[in-house]
């Protein structure tokens, strides 16, 4: 799929759209979800122009995903979950019911997980 650079976090990462930002630094974003599914619902995205895990994995440079999982472990810390845990999720495609076209991890926590799918 192409990369379509209308999409709503594209439009976050250029600012025209506002967001509650928890981090940022040279290759992530994250911002609080506007319909958080747990008491800690957080979305890490990378700067570059990627779909999904599909396309980032295929071409994005070693330091854009070094830097953006880095960014990933960063964020749950500085929220406090690494104790007690929590979840993270990307969707991809249809069939995982992803909504926005910019590659994005979910960080879930503040609550057991047990027996649920957020
Ligand atoms: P997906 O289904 O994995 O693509 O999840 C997209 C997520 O983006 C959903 O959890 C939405 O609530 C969230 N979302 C959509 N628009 C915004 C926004 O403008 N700010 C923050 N989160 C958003």
């Amino acid at each position: 799929m192409a990369y379509d650079d209308q999409n709503i976090f594209a439009k976050i990462l250029r600012g025209e759209i506002p967001c509650n930002k928890v981090y940022e630094d040279e290759y992530a974003l994250a911002f609080h979800d506007i319909a958080p599914q747990a008491p800690v619902h957080v979305l890490v995205i990378p700067k570059g122009s990627y779909v999904s895990m599909a396309d980032f994995s295929a071409t994005g440079s070693p330091d854009e995903i070094a830097g953006y999982f880095r960014a990933i472990g960063i964020v749950a810390r500085q929220l406090g979950l690494d104790e007690p845990g929590y979840r993270l999720i990307a969707n991809h495609g249809r069939d995982a019911h992803q909504e926005v076209p910019h590659l994005h991890f979910h960080i879930f926590g503040g609550r057991s997980m047990k027996g649920m799918v957020p």
